[in-house]
């Protein structure tokens, strides 16, 4: 009687929760479903493949996987091919030629941060997760939208959707120039509505999360200069501070008068000394020096993260005038500041766009989607063309350890994902 019951409530509730999806919703969800063992698979192969983002052979090669697959679904595709100097995969771009409703770019990478080499093996199932390289940063998220996509397709309504993809090649290490690198992704960004990116999703406070804002990232160098000279002089209107001092001065006011919420800067490395290098190829610095002697050099390695351009001025502004006036005696500095991620703010558009993901993931009994604080997650490739549409990340698998040896993915997250992304993708292309 007592299991009766319980099972009749079970089957109202499951039905109420589908009565929120429509017909084709519903088949939708049974078509994700259905192709989840398959899911998984493919999930596998491209991981069993280095894609480390100095590996082009092996980006390429995960490329051409997914490109079968979106072939398959009417896409045309092509490659994007960068100069050879370089030295970067290039780009997956694929086009689904619609005619009606609102134009989607969607976003994945098929690089990842494992080079050849790594000790990391490449796929690792632990019951119900599993470890490789890359499997949520992103292989998951690319598998989530091609399953979406499949989806969308063997129940008939891909075929008007506008849908634009872009598998980058190197978003783990960016190809220089930048303007380069990111020239076709701009283009794309242009002519959307909206972009989608399938970058892991994060789950704060118990509940998941999209972002709509991420912080830029970039860096800077500071340089400063003091007179070599017999320590005994130190402080005097002769020999001056020296370059170590002065350092302590701009790094000390950066601390006391550049902090506001949202705004980040690191210095992550410091030599200082009569004589000092630093190698790039290894991040590994140098120095020589003596204590009886006053330091003539000093330099700085830092990063530098903000929401807005705004804020990115004004921090810029702020560390040029600490670092250009009230040198101690006897000490010059100088800073150089290098944008590689442009920022995304956080927009009224891209609130409303997680409510329509959101109610997507509710309708199908997957609980609510909350916006994520920019301060919990890194930059990404949205923010390139964040100025151009309306952007949302974190569509992708649920996953700890990115970038780690233990990075891994709950395998259940990709049908959960490929179910939301499908039923986002097929509401925002109908409106
Ligand atoms: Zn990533």
């Amino acid at each position: 009687m007592k299991r009766w019951w319980f099972l009749a409530a079970t089957a109202v509730l499951a039905g109420h929760a589908l009565a929120q999806l429509s017909e084709p919703e519903q088949r939708i969800v049974a078509a994700v479903k259905e192709r989840s063992p398959a899911a998984l698979q493919l999930l596998e192969r491209s991981v069993r493949i280095n894609s480390g983002t100095l590996n082009p052979d092996g980006v390429r090669a995960v490329g051409e996987i997914y490109r079968a697959e979106l072939e398959a679904l009417g896409f045309t595709t092509h490659w994007v091919e960068m100069p050879p100097a370089m030295k970067r995969a290039g780009h997956l771009v694929a086009t689904h030629p619609g005619t009606a409703g609102k134009r989607v770019l969607l976003l994945g990478h098929l690089d990842t941060v494992f080079e050849q080499g790594s000790s990391v093996p490449l796929w690792e199932v632990r019951g119900e997760r599993v470890r490789g390289q890359g499997v949520s940063d992103m292989k998951g998220g690319d598998v989530i939208m091609i399953e979406a996509l499949r989806a969308l397709k063997a129940v008939g309504v891909l075929d008007p959707a506008q849908i634009e993809v872009m598998f980058t090649g190197d978003e783990e290490r960016t190809g220089s120039p930048l303007e380069t690198a990111r020239a076709e992704m701009v283009a794309m960004g242009k002519r959307a509505d909206y972009a989608l990116s399938f970058e892991g999703s994060n789950r704060y406070n118990g509940v998941d999360t999209a972002s709509i804002a991420r912080r830029s990232s970039g860096g800077w160098v500071l340089h400063v200069k003091g007179k070599p000279a017999h320590s005994m002089g130190v402080f005097s209107a002769r020999s001056g501070y020296g370059a170590i001092y002065e350092t302590a001065r701009i790094l000390n006011a950066f601390r006391e008068q550049v902090i506001e919420p949202s705004l980040t800067f690191n210095p992550g490395l410091i030599a200082g000394g009569t004589d000092i290098s630093y190698a790039e190829g290894t991040a590994t610095a140098s120095a020589f020096g003596k204590s009886n002697v006053i330091a003539r050099d000093a330099q700085v390695l830092g990063d530098l993260r903000y929401l807005s351009p705004e804020q990115g001025e004004r921090a810029r502004q702020k560390m040029q005038a600490i670092v250009s006036s009230g040198n101690l005696p006897g000490t010059s500095a100088s800073i150089t500041f290098k944008e590689n991620y442009p920022p995304m703010p956080p927009t009224e558009a891209g609130r409303r766009l997680v409510e329509v993901y959101s109610k997507a993931s509710q309708d199908a009994g997957l609980g609510r989607i909350d916006v994520l604080d920019p301060a919990l997650r890194g930059a990404g490739d949205v923010q390139f063309v964040a100025p151009y549409t309306v952007g949302i990340d974190g569509l992708g698998a649920a996953g700890t350890g990115a970038h780690t040896d233990d990075e891994d993915l709950e395998i259940a997250s990709i049908e959960r994902g490929a179910i939301r992304a499908a039923l986002f993708i097929y509401r925002l292309t109908r409106s």
